[in-house]
């Protein structure tokens, strides 16, 4: 396991406090990453490329899965939705 990333810190989300990185891909049940972790380290380094090259496919796919869908997207889905609701009035 590569620990180059560990004494990184931020703010967590789920606990309210800071948190080094070590605890981020340590956290889950068997020491696993937290499911959160590729949303909240993207714009702090690769987190892609850690990830790919210190887990398993498994976990690489679960953790893809489990990110959010950007705002933006989210947004555009709500519009369509919107338009559709008054198009079938
Ligand atoms: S990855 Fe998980 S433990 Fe780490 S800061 Fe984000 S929510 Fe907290």
């Amino acid at each position: 396991m590569n620990d180059e990333n560990d004494t990184r810190q931020r703010r967590c989300p789920r606990l309210g406090g800071p948190v080094f990185f070590e605890y981020c891909r340590t956290s889950e049940e068997n020491r696993g990453p937290c499911f959160k972790i590729v949303d909240c380290w993207w714009e702090t380094f690769d987190i892609m490329a850690y990830i790919s090259g210190n887990f398993s496919e498994e976990i690489c796919r679960k953790l893809c899965q489990a990110r959010p869908k950007p705002k933006v997207n989210h947004l555009l889905e709500l519009i369509e939705a919107a338009k559709k609701r008054m198009a079938d009035k």
